[in-house]
């Protein structure tokens, strides 16, 4: 059977760093797969895929999934730097959400704050920490509980793609030390995508596509893998799936984490993108719009990178209420537009982990019982879910395996 030292399954950012630390350690990598594409939930759909390369329009791109990276993210900007990719770095423009209201109108945020709710709350709230409390017992007490409600809530629901009222607070805001030789927000060509596939293009790992691992087992020298492209065994795995396929490939080599993975509840979102010409929506340039007992969450544009002749806008739908005809109604609406506007349509379900306050002691019990595992977990459910908090948890992690 194939034997290397380090298997990582999954190759969003997650995999993809951890693959850049194993491999920059000396040791022989290979990431499976079982997309024909790396990234997972950061998904940049681009119009050459669909139309001929020299069409105008072909060079466009949008995000379906994450949108946005920051240079607090210090150890994907560092992967990045050692592929000598750092300079490809596109930057975000400046920009601002709206919130938008039931006949559509846009507007700031800041007409949503009650002022002197926020001054009353402030001086008790910001003193309060984070751990034990909940995202809506801590922000409500932060600006106040009304103001939290017309604005923080929906703000949040918008980020995050599903109501966070019950997330952990201290997943929130976490200060983190910024790369100032990196734009303070930013994309790359091609869109976030691309930045994974420059991890992994030409890298010192191999990343095998389109192989779905089913199952794992263990014996005395290490782990056997049961793939789409047969067996494969390593010394070392490192699982960098969502929580429950984790759980499903834990099945059998540490039970008892598989069980409480098992428990970790998930939500979906349904992202549907649509191109237009950008003479058609007199909508203002806008990084994203808050939707507010809507159907959607949030839509996330395409104008903080702006293209000269087309724009691009992706709704994060509610998942279960409308169907296509639907939706893309919905977001005619929104725009001024017709749906005979939209040159290119393409949807997308997301799925993320939907944490509750205790998770971040839960996850502490996991990694007690993995201290002398050569088994690692990765991924968004452990230590945030943004690409920074991926790409840190991946560090620290493979520092743990390489120290065994
Ligand atoms: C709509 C949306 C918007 C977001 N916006 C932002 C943002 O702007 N900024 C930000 O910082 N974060 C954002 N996030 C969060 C962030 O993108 C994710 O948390 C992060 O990318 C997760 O990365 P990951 O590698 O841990 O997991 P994933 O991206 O889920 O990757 C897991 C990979 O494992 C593969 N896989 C699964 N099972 C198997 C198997 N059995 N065999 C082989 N391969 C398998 C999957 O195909 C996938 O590629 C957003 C998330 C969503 C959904």
């Amino acid at each position: 059977m194939e034997t290397v030292d380090c298997i990582i399954v999954g190759a969003g950012v997650s995999g993809l760093v951890a693959a850049a630390r194993m491999a920059q350690a000396g040791r022989r990598v290979l990431v499976l797969e079982a997309a024909p594409r790396v990234g997972g939930c950061i998904y940049s759909w681009r119009l050459n895929d669909e139309i001929k390369a020299n069409e105008a329009g072909a060079d466009f791109w949008l995000e379906l999934g994450a949108h946005t990276a920051y240079n607090s993210y210090s150890q994907l900007l560092e992967a990045l730097q050692a592929r000598g990719r750092l300079d490809d770095l596109l930057p975000r423009e400046k920009m601002g959400y709206s919130f938008v209201a039931a006949d559509n109108t846009l507007h700031s945020p800041l007409k949503r704050l009650n002022f002197f709710q926020a001054a009353f709350s402030l001086p008790f709230g910001i003193r309060k920490p984070k751990p034990g409390l909940s995202v809506a017992e801590w922000f409500g007490g932060l600006l106040g509980r009304g103001n939290y409600r017309n604005l923080l809530g929906p703000a949040f629901a918008a980020v995050l793609s599903q109501p966070a009222d019950s997330f952990p607070a201290e997943w929130l805001f976490r200060r983190k030390p910024r790369m100032q030789a990196a734009p303070r927000k930013y994309t790359f060509p091609g869109g976030l995508q691309g930045l994974l596939e420059a991890l992994a293009e030409g890298a010192d790992f191999e990343l095998r596509k389109q192989t779905v691992v089913s199952a794992v087992s263990r014996d005395a020298t290490g782990y056997q893998l049961q793939t789409s492209s047969g067996p494969l065994a390593c010394r070392q795995l490192i699982l960098a799936v969502p929580v429950d396929a984790a759980a499903v490939l834990l099945a059998d080599v540490l039970p008892d984490v598989a069980r409480e993975l098992q428990t970790f509840p998930m939500s979906s979102s349904e992202a549907l993108g649509v191109v237009l010409p950008a003479s058609k929506t007199r909508i203002t340039a806008v990084a994203g719009l808050i939707g507010v007992d809507d159907d959607f969450f949030s839509v996330v544009t395409r104008d903080p990178v702006p293209h000269a002749t087309l724009r691009g806008f992706t709704f994060h739908f509610k998942p279960g209420r409308l169907g296509q005809d639907a939706k893309l109604a919905r977001i005619a609406s929104v725009l001024g537009v017709t749906p005979a506007d939209f040159l290119h349509v393409r949807g997308n379900i997301n799925r993320l982990p939907s944490p509750g306050v205790e998770h971040p002691k839960r996850v502490a019990a996991i990694d007690v019982k993995l201290t002398r595992e050569p088994l690692a977990l990765v991924g968004n459910y452990l230590n945030g879910l943004s690409i920074g908090d991926c790409a840190e948890r991946a560090a620290t992690e493979t520092a743990r395996l390489l120290a065994l």
